[in-house]
């Protein structure tokens, strides 16, 4: 099965090169063989227009099921025989494999007795590739089997999305743009929401030891994004010191901010933060960001710190 499967991928290779070759003058330059894939290196660019075209014509060649015969031949006569594939240095007896009407070239390898055994070819990717460009395809049972992977997967997922298998690139497409606009929409309200904490506190205020407004917000749940949309809000409020803490994951982030004649530094502010949760951070006098690990009582701790201020 193993030979078998891999002689259809390798008489598969000749088919196709030919197929490049005759319609676009495309020369196979080199070969790769992936776990998953087989590549060829065209010389010359194609698009998957042309490399479909290529599809369909070497498909028809292995349905017209053409014998397919080894001959052996002195180097010498080589040139005259119209081989897709020659190297002039080659000396003595050489290989020559033909597919009837079609390719031939010389080769060492094992290929089936005629061209349907190849059984079909698909090409999955093409890709740009030094000045050609690098297709990739399967041939036979193989190409069978990832036919059958990838009509899996798409029909699983327009069924999730309720649509037709043709209509997927649509249907996300058109998610993306929803998940666009939620998002857009959730900053825009996490931002009103965060404004009215703001203009509540500022209601009830609380004041630093030097009698200036203090915002102290503790968030169980914030994103980094988050965080600083709402300093750069608070920033813009004068007389003021701020403090931050939010829990992203596993850590604790915490940000200071001390406007024009908030008369208390930042640093000295993070530096006793830093000390109390063994984390690390820094700044400037008016303002300072730093991190922790998030221990369970930090609520209570932070704002304990932030009371005697
Ligand atoms: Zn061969």
């Amino acid at each position: 099965q193993v030979r078998f499967d891999h002689m259809q991928q390798h008489c598969g290779e000749h088919m196709l090169s030919y197929a490049f070759y005759k319609l676009f003058g495309a020369h196979n330059v080199g070969f790769h063989m992936s776990a998953d894939m087989v590549g060829i290196d065209l010389d010359k660019e194609v698009d998957w227009q042309q490399a479909l075209q290529a599809e369909r014509f070497t498909n028809r060649e292995i349905q017209e099921d053409r014998p397919i015969t080894t001959k052996l031949v002195p180097a010498e006569e080589a040139p005259k025989m119209n081989l897709r594939k020659f190297n002039d240095k080659l000396t003595g007896i050489l290989r020559i494999v033909s597919v009837e009407g079609s390719d031939s070239c010389t080769c060492c390898g094992t290929h089936p007795t005629s061209s349907g055994m190849v059984g079909l070819v698909k090409i999955f990717k093409v890709e740009k590739h030094k000045e050609g460009s690098r297709v990739s395809f399967l041939c036979g049972r193989e190409a069978l089997e990832r036919v059958e992977q990838y009509m899996l997967a798409a029909l699983d997922a327009s069924n999730l999305l309720s649509i037709k298998e043709t209509e997927l690139p649509d249907g996300v497409a058109r998610l993306q743009q929803e998940k666009k606009e939620l998002s857009e929409r959730l900053t825009e309200c996490t931002g009103k929401l965060l404004e009215y904490r703001i203009a509540e506190m500022q209601a009830h205020p609380t004041a630093t030891k030097a009698g200036h407004k203090k915002f102290v917000f503790l968030e169980p749940d914030m994103m980094p994004k988050e965080a600083k949309a709402l300093a750069k809000r608070l920033g813009e409020i004068p007389e003021s010191f701020s403090a931050i803490f939010y829990r992203n994951g596993e850590r604790l982030n915490y940000m200071f901010l001390a406007t024009d004649g908030a008369e208390l530094s930042c640093q000295q502010v993070i530096r006793t933060v830093n000390e109390a949760f063994g984390g690390r951070g820094g700044g400037r006098p008016e303002s300072c960001q730093g991190s922790a690990a998030c221990p369970e009582d930090w609520q209570a701790k932070a704002e304990a710190l932030m009371s005697v201020l």
